[in-house]
């Protein structure tokens, strides 16, 4: 008899979400996590949540970004968490005439799709955002994009699966991981042995190492992102903010395995950029994205580069100091693609991960799309897209 229907490794967005689904399904879930809830990426993201709305012929990304909105505005709205919701939209900003030109085509092309983006002329951008160098030459606007504590959902989420009778069990690392004969899987811990009916990894950048566990190789590698804060300051910026210079680098060149990164073997390819201003009043931006191995020692180097990047959109910037830096592994799938679904040629194994640089925003929805193919057995179409198979292999 196990010890549970399905077990879940891993607190993060993805797993507290397949967590909080499965429950509500009324299976019976356990989920191991080796630190608190929320220790991994999911907690020290920037809880920027991007979406340009369902569109009229909803994809995979569609599902992931629109869908999650939707799951974090129930959990604020009709749940009672308060995990600083709020759908503030969100500006991407125009530095070059190269830029204005793509970002163009690009709301050109996502309109004529049903997606709610708009192009806003300099005077506009600075009616929403007083804060904005009138340099620019214009911003992307997209009322959709919300943001959230990154932390506070996360654990949200984990703490509505309790609610639903789901054992969540922190500071329990799984060290190993077997099939067992008879079906079924059993893991192990420094507190004993779990055994359950189904397995799902939902362990972000640590994919890799507990595929392992199980003599597959799973193509997910860590790649280091890092943000830095002022302390805390009166209201100050109201939307999401990003600029267009890495969505306009990577659209002529997204890179090899694993592509959108902005250093590339010890070399800059672009800048990037998010940022936002939290409900205590801190400022936060961040941007790089590098392998740099298992390392969440932030780049200073990065760092100032990324201050120099903010402050081009919001000169204010320039005249507060850093309060604090840090440093999280995003689980950045080679290919690109994420993988959500089954394993193919194991029994009863499942994997939601590959969420890369923007997971929390994803994430919910992920949880919820392996939630509803694990507990129906069939996988929603737009999954295929995420499909393991040919993509997760035996070592
Ligand atoms: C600096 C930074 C900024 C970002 N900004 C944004 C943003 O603004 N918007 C956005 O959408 N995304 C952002 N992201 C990306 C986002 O944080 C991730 O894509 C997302 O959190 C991944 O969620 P996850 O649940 O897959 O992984 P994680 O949150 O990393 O969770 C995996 C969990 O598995 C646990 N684990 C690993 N191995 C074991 C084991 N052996 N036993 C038990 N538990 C184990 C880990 O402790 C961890 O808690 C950012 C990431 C970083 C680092």
């Amino acid at each position: 008899m196990p010890d549970t229907d399905i077990l879940i490794v891993g607190g993060g967005i993805a797993g507290a979400s397949a967590a909080y689904h499965l429950a509500a399904h009324g299976r019976r879930v356990t989920l191991l996590e080796r630190g608190e809830i929320a220790s991994g990426a999911s907690g020290v993201n920037a809880g920027a949540i991007d979406s340009i709305g369902w569109g009229d012929r909803p994809d995979l990304q569609a599902h992931l970004t629109a869908g999650s909105v939707d799951i974090f505005k129930a959990v604020q709205l009709d749940h009672g968490e308060d995990i600083e919701f709020r759908q503030s939209g969100a500006l991407q900003a125009i530095h070059t005439a190269e830029q204005y030109e793509f970002e163009r085509a690009r709301i050109q092309t996502l309109r004529a799709r049903g997606h709610q983006v708009e192009l806003l002329a300099p005077r506009d951008v600075r009616s929403l955002e007083p804060g904005v160098s009138p340099r620019l030459l214009g911003a992307m606007y997209s009322p959709l994009r919300s943001q959230a504590d990154p932390r506070r959902a996360t654990r949200a989420l984990a703490t509505l699966a309790e609610r639903l009778g789901a054992r969540i069990l922190t500071s329990h690392e799984v060290s190993g991981l077997a099939p067992r004969p008879a079906g079924g899987y059993a893991a192990r811990t420094a507190q004993g042995e779990t055994v359950a009916g189904a397995l799902v990894i939902a362990a972000g950048a640590w994919c890799g190492p507990l595929g392992a566990l199980l003599g597959l190789d799973i193509p997910i590698v860590p790649v280091r992102g890092q943000m830095w804060a002022t302390p805390p300051a009166p209201p100050s910026i109201f939307q999401t903010i990003s600029s267009a210079e890495s969505q306009h680098a990577w659209h002529l060149d997204p890179g090899g395995e694993p592509p959108f990164l902005t250093i590339r073997k010890g070399a800059r390819v672009t800048r990037h950029l998010y940022g936002r201003q939290r409900r205590d009043g801190e400022i936060i931006f961040g941007g790089d994205r590098e392998e740099a191995g298992w390392s969440t020692t932030p780049d200073p180097a990065g760092i100032e580069v990324n201050r120099g990047h903010a402050a081009e959109v919001l000169p204010f910037l320039a005249g507060l100091r850093v309060a604090r830096t840090w440093a999280g592994l995003m689980p950045f799938p080679l290919d690109g693609k994420p993988l959500i679904g089954r394993v193919p040629g194991r029994d009863n194994l499942w994997i939601v991960s590959g969420l890369a640089s923007s997971g929390f925003g994803r994430g919910p929805m992920a949880g919820k799309l392996l939630a509803d193919y694990l507990h129906t057995g069939t996988p929603a179409p737009v999954l295929a897209e995420a499909d393991p198979a040919g993509r997760i292999r035996e070592r």
